[in-house]
């Protein structure tokens, strides 16, 4: 339903699945600052949304699931790696001395 035409008239492009939504967050905009969208995306997904390119600077409700979704994900995994000592080799050291059995100690 609808021309493309109209579409383009009645919406807006998601910069990061391209497809046509009606509502949008602007990267730049009250909402989009406040959850720090523009670093979010570049930090996440590699998209450099700058203020002055000639590209979309609004991303749909969808993406934006999905990038919290995301962003979710990579803080558990690097806490998860954190906790494992995948991210330290003094943390690891640590965590395999604390893994082996416990031996009383107090002379
Ligand atoms: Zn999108």
């Amino acid at each position: 339903m609808g021309s493309l035409d109209k579409a383009q008239l009645t919406g807006f492009i998601c910069r990061i699945c391209s497809k046509m939504n009606k509502v949008v967050i602007h990267v730049y905009g009250e909402e989009g600052k406040r959850i720090n969208l523009a670093s979010q995306l570049q930090t996440y997904l590699g998209v450099d949304v700058y203020m002055n390119d000639d590209l979309p600077k609004t991303v749909c409700p969808s993406c934006i699931v999905k990038l919290r979704m995301y962003y979710e994900w990579m803080e558990l995994i690097m806490k998860t790696q954190k906790e494992f000592g995948n991210t330290s080799n003094d943390l690891k050291i640590s965590r395999v001395v604390s893994l082996s059995p416990i031996e009383t100690d107090d002379t």
